[in-house]
């Protein structure tokens, strides 16, 4: 290898390409990291983030292990779901019911934490950090990938990374076609504090046409996930109004609310790219799958996109050798398409409007949470 070649090249700064760009730095790999803006953490301290990952214990495990785990002190546990369907059915489960040693079935984080946990390693750990000049041009040859940067600079590498986002600039250079499903519904996420303790409990309604999620933070606050295919009616509120809306939409369970953050809404979709590696590329993250939010599994796929991808390079004599590729994209396939069909899958179960299907569906979440081992499964899920 010449030294002016990097083992791998990441175009994408979002929480996967800089996780993944890390955990190689720290295995000495030589990393760039490509990034549209440098994020600024200054005020990092100040208000609160609307936009929250619930991150499992093997993505804990992971951003532990690469010394990115945020500060405790804005970390909020999820101790146990409990989720309501929209005609009397429910399920609640811990993560003793995992029968494992876990003692959270997640963990909630706000994004920039999250972001500045990794981002403020990044060169420490070696990582070389190119901001401003975003991509111009890709190309592969069978024994390396190419990047032209829009003020000329030219990166080679062993092996490109696409973790550009649900629009994956990489994807499309590489001419990768993507099945995109529009759900026609907007996440809508905004913070409150409440006026009785949340109790380490993350509350899910399935309400027919919208899910909405209150997910525990640190202190007496909880962050809302509002999947509603009306989001205007509560962007529109004002806070007041909001915060009335949102403890009245969860029967008033945690008292009165007091908002926090703004509301912010972002589209959602399934996108399913006919492939995840090609040639001296490989996506990860958004780049690679998007879900439902109804399981909170978004990010956590991501991560594991990262962790794996990570753990297949660390001492790979050629890292964009294409086995290796075809190997990471053969693990990730089950995975990914397991949490895209199940999120599908209720996410229909719980839209349907055929007769006889509330009762049906009520009745099955009822059922579940009598049945040991089927909730022990859903625990596990819930765990990843
Ligand atoms: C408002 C909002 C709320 C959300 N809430 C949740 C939630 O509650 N739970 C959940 O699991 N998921 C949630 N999501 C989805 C979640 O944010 C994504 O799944 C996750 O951020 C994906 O991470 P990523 O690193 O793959 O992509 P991204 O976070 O999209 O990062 C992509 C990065 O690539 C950079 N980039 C793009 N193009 C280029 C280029 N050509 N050159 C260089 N850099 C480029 C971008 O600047 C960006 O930093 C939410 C999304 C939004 C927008």
């Amino acid at each position: 290898m010449r030294n002016d070649k990097y083992h791998v090249i990441v175009v994408g700064g979002g929480l996967v390409g800089a996780s993944l760009a890390l955990a190689l730095g720290r295995a000495g790999r030589r990393v760039a990291l490509l990034e549209a803006r440098e994020p600024d953490f200054a005020e990092l301290e100040q208000g609160w983030d609307a936009r929250v990952y619930a991150v499992s214990p093997a993505n804990r495990r992971f951003l532990d292990g690469i010394g990115a785990w945020p500060d405790m002190g804005r970390v909020g546990t999820i101790a146990t779901m409990d989720v309501r369907g929209d005609a009397g059915g429910r399920i609640a489960f811990s993560a003793s019911d995992a029968g494992g040693d876990a003692d959270a079935l997640a963990w909630i984080v706000e994004n920039r934490w999250l972001l500045a946990a990794i981002w403020r390693r990044l060169r420490d750990d070696g990582v070389e950090v190119l901001t401003g000049a975003p991509a111009a041009a890709m190309s592969t040859t069978p024994g390396e990938a190419r990047l032209t940067l829009a003020d000329g600079r030219e990166l080679r590498a062993e092996l490109l990374v696409g973790a550009d986002g649900a629009n994956s600039w990489v994807r499309g250079q590489l001419g990768l076609q993507a099945s995109v499903k529009p759900y026609g519904q907007s996440g809508v996420v905004a913070n409150f504090i409440c006026e009785r303790p949340h109790g380490d409990i993350a509350r899910q309604w399935f309400t027919g046409d919208s899910v909405l999620a209150w997910l525990p933070m640190a202190g007496n606050r909880i962050s809302m996930v509002w999947s509603t295919s009306d989001p205007q009616a509560l962007l529109q509120l004002p806070p007041q109004a909001l915060a009335a809306r949102v403890a009245e939409a969860g029967g008033r369970q945690l008292g009165a609310f007091e908002t926090i953050t703004p509301a912010a809404a972002f589209p959602l979709r399934l996108i399913q790219p006919e492939a995840v590696v090609a040639e001296r590329v490989a996506l990860v993250g958004d780049a690679a799958h998007t879900v439902h939010p109804l399981a909170g599994q978004g990010v956590n796929l991501g991560f594991q996109d990262a962790a794996q991808l990570a753990a297949l390079l660390t001492d790979a004599p050629d890292c964009g050798d294409w086995m290796l590729l075809r190997r990471h994209q053969r693990q990730r396939r089950e995975a990914v398409a397991a949490m895209q069909m199940g999120c599908d899958g209720l996410y229909r179960l719980f839209h349907a409007k055929l007769p006889g299907l509330p009762w049906l569906r009520n009745t099955g979440l009822s059922l579940t949470n009598c049945l040991a081992p089927l909730k022990r499964q859903f625990a596990r899920q819930a765990i990843g």
